[in-house]
């Protein structure tokens, strides 16, 4: 860590999600001199290969912009590289490296073969047109299309990248390629190659995943209050399954605030968090003005201000901090599970975990959606499309498979469990046995 301080001194988030992972491995690390004698720790925290470039497109009055556009190649040891795209403002080298470093040991827990890559832009998608996110999509596009292929590389979504940003990314690399390659790109329209449930799997899974911490703690989710924060696509698929299952969402945001929902969330709600993303506002006060005495909005507050059993973070990385874990405790909150990557700061874990609220990671709850990107590149492989019951019990079967590797890796002497560890480690152990098998390369 010091070595890699000194070297990457600027990058933040980076260096957290390292520390993070590096710790949790030390002992087990020093099991393995075959690990040692490789030097798997200093390959493993450096990218295999990073591209940047100028992404310059017109914007609807007729301006030039110009973004930055970034594609880190980070481990090939168990598969392809595979890993989202994020548009956002505050986009940059740390955070991508911070997202595709975890999406390594994500992805490695999937039990698929895929290896770990990001890539996005500093791109703001807020206020933009379609038109205009069309362009932008196709001009970033125009540079990533010789980096990535079905067995190379294969991106999908993140933050501010949905199904449309595929779609037109999708249209220009099949123009420039001049060959269809389905599995070039995850996250397709389902009339395309994409799978049916992958708009859903990422929120879908964080919640089959809950489902399994909580039996495993002799509990369940009937009746329980969750507070959510984001109304992108995590949030939506995770308030959908809640409901499912007989939670009760009591609350989601976005920047500008908190929308409160005393009688939990209902359908035309969950429909409406959908309009919201698509109209790149990025406010969660238009869900209070569309459905008034059904949802409170507060300015400035966060979901953890909102008393739950269960919260799930489902926006943006160290989103909830030591303060906001104080908080929610102090409300009654007795489980935290990640949806989104990071979502919570170093000292909010170490408070859940001192304080007994159950915790787990997001690359262990929030895998069932590169999870089901791999399935969609199995069908695409195959040229064949599974139906949604297909891919949920298969969604099911793989988050099931994660939780038993945390515990399997995570329960400590006094039988509690570390799930942060847990998934490390089981994520870890199998990308440095392939590394080591496959050579010093
Ligand atoms: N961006 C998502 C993640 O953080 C999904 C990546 C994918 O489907 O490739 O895992």
């Amino acid at each position: 860590m010091a070595k890699l301080r000194e070297k990457h001194a600027e990058e933040k988030e980076f260096l957290q999600a390292a520390e993070e992972v590096l710790d949790s491995i030390e002992e087990i690390y020093n099991q393995h001199p075959e690990f040692e004698k490789a030097h798997i720790v200093e390959r493993i925290v450096e990218p295999d290969r990073i591209f940047t470039f100028r992404v310059a497109w017109v914007d609807d009055k007729g301006d030039v912009q110009v973004n930055l556009g970034y594609r880190v190649q980070f481990n090939s040891a168990i598969g392809p590289y595979k890993g989202g795209l994020r548009f956002h403002k505050a986009v940059n080298l740390s955070m991508l490296k911070f997202l595709g470093f975890e999406q390594i040991f994500k992805n490695a827990l999937t039990t698929l073969p895929m290896g770990g890559a990001k890539g996005g832009s500093d791109f703001d998608p807020v206020g933009k047109s379609d038109a205009e996110i069309m362009r932008f999509c196709q001009a970033f596009m125009l540079e990533l299309w010789k980096c990535i292929g079905p067995d190379t590389d294969v991106p999908a979504g993140d933050v501010g990248v949905g199904g449309r940003e595929i779609g037109y990314m999708y249209g220009m690399y099949k123009k420039l390629a001049r060959e269809y390659n389905t599995g070039v790109l995850t996250g397709k329209g389902a009339t395309w190659g994409g799978s049916i449930l992958r708009p859903e799997a990422t929120g879908f899974g964080a919640l089959y995943f809950v489902e399994n911490l909580l039996k495993e703690h002799g509990k369940d989710i009937k009746g329980k209050k969750v507070a959510l924060s984001g109304f992108g696509n995590v949030a939506w698929g995770a308030a959908t399954k809640t409901n499912q299952l007989g939670g009760k969402v009591v609350a989601i945001s976005g920047p500008d605030g908190v929308c409160e929902l005393p009688e939990g969330i209902t359908d035309e709600m969950i429909d409406y968090m959908l309009v919201m993303r698509s109209s790149n506002r990025n406010k969660v006060q238009d869900m209070a003005d569309k459905f008034p005495g059904k949802a409170k909005f507060t300015a400035g507050k966060k979901a953890w201000s909102v008393p739950c059993d269960i919260a799930l973070p489902c926006a943006f990385q160290n989103e909830l901090s030591e303060d906001d874990a104080k908080e929610l405790k102090a409300n009654g909150c007795w489980c935290c599970c990640e949806g989104s990557n990071m979502g919570c700061q170093p000292g909010a874990i170490k408070f859940f975990q001192n304080n007994g609220v159950y915790f787990a990671p997001g690359k262990a709850v929030n895998a069932g959606g590169v999870a089901t990107s791999g399935l969609e590149m199995t069908q695409n492989a195959a040229h064949l499309g599974w139906s949604g019951e297909e891919v949920d019990a298969k969604l099911h079967w793989i988050m099931k498979s994660i939780h038993e590797q945390c515990v399997k890796y995570g329960r400590k002497a006094d039988g509690t469990i570390d799930y942060v560890k847990g998934a490390n480690i089981a994520g870890f152990m199998k990308v440095a046995t392939a590394m080591v098998e496959q050579g010093i390369i």
